[in-house]
């Protein structure tokens, strides 16, 4: 349920709302847009009468949120939201990033990549610490030596960091190193207890669509992350599984303007794991960015053949420094037009 208030609310007609709301065991989502005040009511809205809410002076209607899903919904929040990662960079609201680096923190060759990614243009530097790997015995990541040069790389570059978390016991390795941008990884996109944990943090979290998950799962799962307190949530679209199998996954771009439509929260896309090659990732990237995704994610590698992970879809930095320059056109040709008033 939503309360949207009157104009001319006053600030402590407002907080004496909140009050009541919250005395009946609910808890508030407060949204001040440029031009109207949205109070969300998050909790068992069947202990408040819709009627004697809308009767009160500063409210101007009451409306039933029917989906599962209240923090993360545009209604709840009608303005896009913009998170803040770090280093000046936020995302969202208008403000599109790029974040690039290699699938797997190997080693050295991490700096020598995020130096390139960095000239070409890429705003946060990626690099996986801790794998996901289908198989036990494929490479499983650096673990705590690959946050460290990751740290070191962002000490350099002055620029935030994505990397992803897979278990909540590393939580408090993620926090003393103070990662910038926490990623959650799609076999974990309905790891409960893992949303639950970095929920209870305030880091921003990259969260990917689960593989064969469905848009109101995605925000099922952003819903379960900000349940907790941590409203910093980026949603990614990175390919679903589905019959086709002449790419790693098919990505689906209609999630872009779906996930614009239902939530205010900013939509990454990820074209290297969608396709899955190399030769379909700058394509798809152009098409994300014109579909109107707040940013994406790329996988780049100075060596792809030599990868630890993913060697297959890796841009190399040439190819990456390309890819941007067409971005940027891409950005401009579906800028909206000029304020001329
Ligand atoms: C990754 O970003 O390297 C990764 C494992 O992504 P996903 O969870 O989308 O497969
Ligand atoms: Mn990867």
């Amino acid at each position: 349920m939503i309360a949207i208030l009157r104009k001319n609310a006053s600030p402590e007609a407002v907080d004496h709302l909140i009050g009541w709301i919250e005395k009946k065991g609910l808890s508030t989502n407060v949204s001040r847009g440029e031009n109207e005040i949205v109070i969300g009511l998050v909790g068992d809205t069947t202990k408040i009468d819709p009627f004697l809410l809308e009767s009160m002076d500063i409210v101007e209607r009451v409306q039933r949120v029917s989906e599962p899903f209240k923090k993360a919904n545009r209604k709840f929040h009608p303005a896009d939201s913009s998170i803040d990662c770090g280093f000046g960079i936020h995302i969202g609201a208008g403000e599109f990033q790029v974040i690039a680096g290699p699938c797997s923190v190997e080693g050295e060759n991490l700096i020598r990549i995020a130096r390139q990614v960095k000239a070409a243009g890429a705003t946060m530097l990626r690099g996986g610490a801790y794998k996901p790997r289908t198989s036990p015995y494929a490479y499983q990541g650096m673990g705590p030596a690959g946050l460290d040069l990751l740290c070191e790389a962002r000490e350099e570059l002055k620029m935030p960091i994505v990397t992803e978390i897979m278990d909540p016991r590393d939580i408090d390795v993620f926090i003393d190193k103070k990662i910038d941008v926490m990623q959650i990884g799609a076999r974990n996109a309905q790891n409960f207890p893992l949303l639950k944990e970095v929920g209870k943090t305030q880091i921003p979290i990259l969260l990917k669509r689960g593989m064969s998950g469905t848009i109101d799962e995605l925000l099922m799962a952003a819903e379960y992350i900000m349940s907790e307190g941590n409203n910093n949530v980026i949603l990614c679209e990175r390919g679903i599984r589905t019959f086709e199998t002449r790419t790693r996954n098919t990505f689906d771009l209609n999630a872009v303007p779906v996930l614009h439509y239902l939530s205010h929260l900013p939509v990454v896309a990820d074209p290297s794991h969608a396709t899955g090659y190399t030769r379909y990732v700058a394509p798809m990237a152009l098409a994300a960015t014109a579909a109107g995704a707040d940013g994406l994610e790329i996988e780049v590698h100075d060596d792809p053949s030599h990868a630890w992970s993913d060697g297959a879809q890796a841009l190399t930095p040439d190819q990456f420094n390309d890819l941007m320059r067409r971005i940027a056109l891409i950005r401009e040709a579906i800028a909206p037009a000029a304020d001329t008033e």
